[in-house]
């Protein structure tokens, strides 16, 4: 084949550019094997788990060991209802697919432990992958000498703001209770609607017409008595303290709109999960209706539950439980999409997480930008005795960690003190939730 001159040229210009690409390529490969030499990739040794019930809830941490002496990392994958479960999802599952992987690749981890089940959005599979996700992030946190939060941009806020829980039998008792949080510093401070079974409720005069013997749940009760609360707390105190509630998903949706609807006038900072995930459906007539703020999201699993809730601007704090969504990165990402569409965050924070998950939740706070609340439970001395370096409550704020990865060790012979037990109000159950009916014995979600 003939070329003329101006080919000719053309061809030369190419094969210019050509070694320049290929010098630059080089370049860049090695300046990154400079540093990867530099902090050589750590490999998935081994994977464990830890469980411990301190106090009252089942707590499963997984742990990754590497092949550098001395560096590990915690995750939390406490699922306390189906505690037995995880721990098989972890060994039997997650350890063959994982170990002598790199700890580096967090992200390619975590997409091959979701897809690896081929069925998946389950709380039991979630929790396994997010003990295995933050046990990396702790792992990168402790290579690099930093706290997890310097990983994902640094902070930017200094501490976390909670709100308390004021529990009681009655109004005064909640009231008075309310007055303590007060002292203490606090601004938001939820109170139980309840009713026997429920949260923060006293148990219901049982009336004659109960067609069993089990707890029961009374809405429409349940529904007067928190409205009615809701009311005295609002008058007993300044507009500086604001109240929120939790309706637990145990009304009917009909009930849930008329309440979000009622409670408008009151200094409300939120309605917590007022529909159950079943009917989603309805959060577009609470929006029709009226401007109560609402935060959903402590029973999802997927991102078919909290997207069209987040893009369609219906709820005004998510609420997901990590560990539930699969940990560390998949929330990461759930703040991200809130912040692009006004949607703050409440991370869903009670005792049955452990303090390596609610260092997590700390984490996502002080780096998140739309951080709405942070939901707050104090820890049990025992859990302390276990985990060492938890965060710090200095009222009404929550301290991330200083120590790199999450700051956290845990005391396994501690742990070991506290095996798992089947006592308490639930028990013969492993864990596991009961019942709850209403009066006609139909049994209810919660
Ligand atoms: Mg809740």
């Amino acid at each position: 084949m003939t070329m003329n001159r101006r080919g000719l040229l053309r061809s030369m210009a190419g094969a210019g550019m050509l070694s320049l690409t290929c010098a630059r390529e080089q370049r860049a490969q090695e300046a990154a094997g400079q540093a990867a030499r530099g902090m050589p990739a750590p490999k998935i040794k081994d994977i464990q788990v830890i469980e411990t019930q301190p106090a009252g809830a089942r707590l499963t941490v997984v742990k990754i060991l590497t092949d550098q002496d001395g560096l590990y990392g915690y995750g939390c994958a406490t699922f306390t209802q189906r505690a037995e479960l995880v721990r098989v999802a972890v060994e039997r599952y997650l350890k063959p697919l994982l170990l002598g992987r790199t700890t580096d690749r967090i992200e390619d981890i975590w997409q091959t432990a979701y897809d690896s089940s081929y069925w998946k959005n389950g709380p039991v599979l979630n929790n396994a992958i997010s003990g295995v996700d933050e046990a990396l992030w702790d792992i990168k946190g402790r290579q690099a000498g930093m706290p997890v939060y310097q990983l994902v941009g640094g902070k930017c806020r200094e501490a976390v703001e909670c709100f308390a829980s004021a529990r009681g039998g009655d109004p005064k008792a909640v009231i008075e209770a309310s007055k303590e949080i007060v002292k203490r510093g606090f601004r938001y401070i939820r109170v139980g609607g309840g009713g026997e079974g429920g949260p923060g409720g006293s148990a219901a005069p049982r009336a004659s017409n109960v067609l069993h013997n089990g707890p029961l749940y009374d809405r429409g009760a349940t529904y007067r008595r928190t409205l009615k609360l809701l009311e005295e707390c609002s008058g007993t105190f300044g507009a500086e303290i604001q109240w929120a509630t939790d309706m637990h998903e145990r009304y009917d949706p009909r009930q849930a709109v008329q309440f979000c609807k009622a409670v408008e006038k009151l200094n409300i900072f939120f309605i917590e999960d007022p529909l159950s995930p079943e009917d989603l459906a309805y959060f577009r007539q609470i929006r029709e209706q009226c401007t109560t703020p609402l935060a959903m999201g402590e029973l999802f699993n997927s991102p078919h539950e909290w997207q069209p809730l987040i893009q369609e601007r219906l709820i005004d704090y998510i609420r997901c439980h990590v560990s539930q969504v699969g940990g560390f990165t998949p929330a990461r990402k759930i703040a991200l999409l809130g912040e692009n569409f006004g949607v703050k965050t409440c991370w869903h924070a009670p005792g049955d997480l452990s303090p390596v998950g609610h260092m997590a939740n700390v984490t996502l706070d002080i780096v998140s930008y739309n951080f709405g609340i942070q939901e707050w439970s104090p820890f049990n001395p025992r859990v302390l005795e276990v985990f060492h370096g938890c965060a710090e409550m200095k009222d009404p704020y929550l301290w991330v960690s200083e120590k790199p990865g999450w700051g956290i060790e845990v005391d396994e012979k501690a742990a070991a003190k506290f095996p798992f037990t089947d006592s308490g109000a639930r028990s013969g159950l492993n864990g596991g939730w009961g019942d709850l009916r209403l009066a006609d014995g139909t049994v209810i979600k919660q």
